[in-house]
């Protein structure tokens, strides 16, 4: 198995031990390095784990290129749904309400965490792939003045949509509202630099695009907000304040941390620093994208989104309308050939989905393409082409 202490963008090293890719969007396909890097045992207070923790958080802040040092870093454990109820628990007041921006299962699932919470929200639920867009939020907020905060999901994993969060935000400070983002499946990959992108929050975990492994999440938080949050969550764990505060007074986390996924996750941002940053990964990612979905309907399958919509970090495919095509059958086959793929969750046409994230390039990507072809063959289905209903329902996507 190759050690790299250095990242060759040219030769990305298969899985280890025959495991498979994972076109899944986290867990995902990790470097060596990382996987190597969680070979140690960590003090949770020793000083050297005190130190890995500093060096994350400061390397997390800069990606977000917070120069005036308005903007912090607060790890949170627990996966990335853990990362959102701390947010949403956090930074909208007991007295406040949310508008969430829904298009998918990410969004439902933040409205939900607010019944759980106990806390005012409403819902723009826009199906399952139509964007929120800047007049959606403009009438919402206009129509009910309670509203103070509202949440939008910046890459809808779901679909693979990508949203318009600078037109969202721009219509929420426009009227005066402040706007929290779930990036999870987005953040080091698309740009979220606050000079240009303006939010209170913004959150995202280690197992999407920094290309760590699953264990905890961070939330990068306006500081006059972190200070304004104290004494708001509804939970002890996943109090945002209290972790700030804690790790500012003593570089610890509160409770245990996942020291070996902190680890790997360190050596996955040197990684991700050493290819050129959110830049460079973000163009990893759209290449990975751009070979995929041309190859992919070259064999004749269609995307569930025109290209304007298409995001560079997963993307969902119709499935075939012939009748020897069966999902598991099709998953089995991609898996014998060592693809890992995921299932679709749109609601009306059946679909699965293709991750672009994770430690693999284009001539992944062409050999993922190839095997798709050759499990069709292996199936019967000499054609891709999804049902009349499936086009359909795209038509009036782009109408
Ligand atoms: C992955 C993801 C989450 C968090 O999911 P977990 O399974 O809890 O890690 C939240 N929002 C989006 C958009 C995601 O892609």
């Amino acid at each position: 198995m190759p050690v790299t202490d250095h990242l060759d963008i040219t030769a990305f090293e298969a899985p280890a031990l025959g495991e498979p890719y994972l076109l899944t969007p986290g867990p995902l396909t990790t470097a060596y390095a990382v996987k190597q890097a969680m070979l140690r045992d960590w003090g949770s207070w020793d000083g050297d784990f005190r130190a890995l923790t500093a060096t994350m958080r400061r390397q997390l802040l800069a990606m977000v290129g917070d120069d005036e040092g308005n903007f912090d870093c607060v790890p949170i454990q627990g996966s990335g749904s853990f990362c959102v109820e701390a947010m949403l628990g956090s930074f909208v007041p007991r007295d406040g309400k949310l508008l969430v921006l829904a298009n998918g299962a990410y969004g439902l699932r933040a409205a939900q965490t607010m019944r759980y919470l106990g806390r005012a929200c409403t819902l723009i639920d826009k199906g399952d792939y139509l964007p929120p867009r800047a007049a959606d939020v403009v009438a919402a907020l206009q129509a009910d003045p309670a509203i103070t905060h509202v949440l939008a999901i910046h890459c809808e994993t779901s679909s693979g949509i990508l949203n318009p969060v600078a037109e969202i935000s721009q219509a929420v400070y426009g009227l005066g509202r402040k706007l929290l983002i779930d990036s999870m499946s987005a953040f080091g990959a698309l740009p979220v630099e606050v000079g240009t992108l303006r939010y209170e929050a913004i959150v995202s975990s280690a197992n999407k695009c920094i290309e760590g492994v699953p264990g905890f999440g961070f939330v990068i938080a306006r500081k006059s907000e972190l200070a304004a949050a104290e004494g708001r969550s509804h939970s002890l764990s996943l109090d945002v304040h209290a972790q700030w505060a804690a790790m500012e007074k003593t570089g610890q986390w509160r409770f245990t941390p996942p020291t070996h996924i902190v680890a790997a996750f360190v050596e996955a941002l040197r990684l991700h620093e050493a290819e050129g940053g959110v830049v460079a990964r973000g163009a990893r990612y759209a290449r990975n994208r751009d070979v995929l979905v041309a190859g992919m309907r070259e064999a004749g399958f269609e995307t569930l989104l025109p290209d304007e919509w298409l995001s560079p970090i997963i993307v969902t495919f119709f499935c075939p309308a012939h009748p020897n095509f069966a999902f598991d059958r099709f998953y089995g086959l991609m898996k014998d050939k060592g693809f890992i793929i995921y299932p679709g969750k749109l609601t009306v046409v059946d679909s699965f989905r293709v991750g672009c994230i994770g430690h693999m390039d284009e001539h992944v990507m062409r050999r993922v393409v190839a095997a798709a072809k050759q499990s069709l063959v292996e199936m019967g289905v000499p054609s891709a082409a999804p049902p009349a209903l499936a086009l359909d329902e795209r038509a009036r996507l782009v109408a």
